[in-house]
């Protein structure tokens, strides 16, 4: 059976924030105070099947608390790339952490596709000690998990345990690693095979050079995520990290008026 391959994929920067080398990677790093700013993305898939929106961002008011610049929320960025938000019927979110799955009330009209094992950890006995270590408390906030609860009870979770197909050409993998039900998502595109990886790799330096982020489910999961995205991909230039700022250098502009510098598009015209 051939893959439908005419989706348009949006990358759409919400926030930004500056950072250092040496809180992006697990162990030692090569010059350790050199600025590595961090971008925030949702990712917008449009083809014959409607719309699917990957992940849900954070609020203004979460980037208010923790200081991170806003440039959009994922809502009125999913609107200036011409999608009513009301609309979407299809979110993935690649796993629980505050940055992916803080917008679900944003989305009303959605199923979110999520891993059994993600919900599995972040509702067990284990949630706690593993939201708060590293000092990094807001990881995981209680509220978004409990979100995710009340989709489910409204019928409104769409679970998987491995890999599934949302609509045809757009799939989901899990591959762990980053936290334990981690999921990645490939789309057919005229380019080939694009993985949006998300945190598999938070930047290209990331599967390029084997090096695994700071925050870890498990190193050997994080080491096999590399190798299960470069598989998934058709080219390694076609896999797309999660919070790289040089996607949008990489990629063309989208022209979006509003979001001048913060979306650029893959396989469709700009
Ligand atoms: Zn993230």
């Amino acid at each position: 059976m051939s893959e439908p391959s005419q989706h348009t994929i949006h990358i759409l920067r919400y926030a930004e924030r500056t950072a250092e080398r040496q809180h992006h990677f697990y162990g030692a790093v090569d010059r350790p105070a050199d600025p590595m700013p961090i971008s925030y993305f949702v990712w917008l898939i449009t083809g014959p099947h409607g719309p699917v929106l990957v992940d849900t961002g954070f609020t203004r008011a979460t980037a208010r608390r923790l200081g991170r610049a806003y440039v959009a929320s994922p809502r009125d960025a999913v609107r200036a790339a011409g999608v009513d938000p009301d609309r979407i019927a299809a979110v993935v979110l690649t796993h629980l952490h505050y940055d992916h799955a803080g917008g679900t009330a944003d989305f009303p009209a959605a199923s979110f596709v999520l891993q059994d094992r993600e919900m599995a950890f972040w509702t067990g006995r284990h949630a706690r000690q593993a939201a708060s270590r590293l000092g990094l408390p807001h990881l995981v906030l209680p509220e978004d998990v409990l979100a995710v609860c009340a989709a489910n009870f409204a019928g409104r979770v769409r679970w998987v345990d491995g890999e599934a197909e949302i609509v045809p050409g757009i799939s989901v993998h899990r591959v762990g690693g980053h936290t334990p039900g981690m999921q990645v998502v490939r789309v057919a595109t005229a380019l080939g095979p694009v993985v949006l990886a998300s945190d598999a790799s938070h930047f290209y330096e990331n599967v390029e050079r084997g090096r695994p982020f700071a925050v870890l489910d498990s190193v050997a999961g994080a080491l096999q995520a590399f190798a299960d995205v470069r598989s998934l991909a058709s080219d390694p230039g076609l896999i797309i990290p999660g919070h790289d700022p040089a996607v949008l250098d990489r990629f063309p502009d989208a022209g979006l008026d509003s979001l001048s510098g913060h979306a650029a598009v893959i396989g469709g015209a700009p």
